[in-house]
């Protein structure tokens, strides 16, 4: 089991504890089945819930030798903060923070025209070179390039590479449907990646790094692997889909447990509505367990009803709305102390659900679970120095 931090004098109502040994146990799991390829950490979204820094300092101390982020913001953020080495951020918008990732050493994504032109610009202004991976839409149909256009925007990059304004350092895509392992789209998509590459390279673009892969194709399909694969999801210790397997196994460790401290249990007699719109009506004299914790803290609404929670050592369902702040859990008769531990999602090995749990009680993806929970509740970083 791993070792808890002393509990700080104010407890808070609602924590996500983040366990980063788990995260580092994950990281060292996923370069040992990349053994050809980079692993790039994807810290995006605040490190998809679990705080973006320290989750990417304990991802580096894994071995990870890339991060990736969604935003220049994002990217820039994690410098200021200290980390070193390549750091590549994918989505722009027009007017974005060029010169700042030029200057900050942070790797860009270009998938068109106008955003060559701003980086170009951009390269220009800082009189440094940007470090370009050019982004190929090979069946995804979302940022990227089209086949089609491919070729004018090799030609324009490697044009602006002889100017020395750019670096086109990598060649990139993105999968549609990684996370259903027979589904067509990926050969396919592998098949296009192949070609445009093929093309890049034969027009004079020398990459160092062609990348594809997410979480679900590097746990699924190393023939995707190439020079570096990017995961997001396995880092955290979720499965990316329950095609694929539980967390464990994938081999895999949850890193975040979302626990709260019941702040009220009391008898009520039978037929007693429960929460707004009372959609629970307790079926007899029972007792009720109040969680201090609602959908302002990112506890999905549509879990009404139907997400799981440990208390006291055993399992519970929401009974009825989750309101803003607060939600009930209908304890059968049970009175565990006030201030007795519910815990929402964790590891799974000590019988609490795991967010993939509420990912079908509520019809989402455990991505959404993890990524949601809110600014209100904190992290709690559990192993924050490395032990192994
Ligand atoms: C989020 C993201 C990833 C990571 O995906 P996972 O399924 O979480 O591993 C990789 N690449 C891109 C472009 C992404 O947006």
């Amino acid at each position: 089991m791993s070792e808890r931090v002393p509990r700080p004098r104010t407890t808070p109502r609602v924590r996500a504890e983040i366990d980063l040994d788990a995260l580092r146990a994950n990281v060292r799991s996923l370069r040992a089945r990349v053994s050809g390829a980079a692993l790039m950490a994807v810290v995006k979204a605040d490190g998809y819930g679990h705080g973006a820094v320290p989750c990417a300092r304990a991802a580096k101390e894994a071995g990870a030798e890339w991060l990736g982020t969604a935003t220049p913001e994002e990217a820039l953020a994690l410098r200021a903060a200290g980390l070193p080495g390549r750091i590549l951020c994918w989505l722009w918008a027009p007017g974005g923070p060029w010169r700042e990732a030029i200057a900050a050493d942070v790797d860009v994504s270009v998938s068109a025209s106008w955003s060559l032109r701003e980086v170009t610009d951009a390269a220009r202004a800082e009189g440094r070179p940007a470090r370009v991976h050019l982004k190929a839409d090979t069946g995804l149909g979302r940022n990227g390039c089209q086949p089609a256009d491919w070729p004018d925007l090799v030609a324009a990059a490697l044009s602006a590479q002889r100017d020395g304004l750019i670096e086109v350092v990598g060649l990139w895509s993105h999968f549609a449907c990684a996370d259903e392992p027979d589904h067509p789209a990926t050969d396919a998509q592998l098949a296009l990646f192949r070609e445009m590459v093929g093309y890049a390279e034969a027009q004079g673009v020398r990459p160092e790094v062609r990348h594809i892969a997410n979480s679900p194709a590097l746990l699924t399909r190393p023939d995707t692997h190439f020079d570096l694969v990017r995961a997001g999801i396995a880092v955290y210790g979720v499965s990316p889909a329950p095609e694929l397997g539980s967390s464990a196994d994938l081999g895999l460790r949850p890193v975040m447990r979302l626990s709260a401290d019941l702040v009220l249990v009391k008898e009520v007699p039978g037929g007693h509505g429960v929460s707004y719109g009372h959609h629970y009506v307790t079926p007899g004299e029972t007792t009720l367990g109040l969680v201090p914790a609602g959908y302002a803290d990112g506890i999905p609404r549509h879990a009404s009803g139907t997400g799981p929670v440990l208390v006291d050592g055993k399992l519970r369902t929401v009974a009825g709305r989750i309101a803003m702040d607060q939600f009930v859990v209908d304890l059968g008769g049970d009175r565990p102390r006030t201030g007795s531990e519910a815990v929402l999602f964790g590891a799974g090995d000590q019988g609490e659900p795991t967010a993939e749990d509420w990912a079908q009680a509520c019809g989402t993806i455990a991505y959404e679970i993890v990524t949601r929970i809110g600014v209100r509740v904190p992290r709690v970083y559990v192993n924050e120095r490395p032990t192994g």
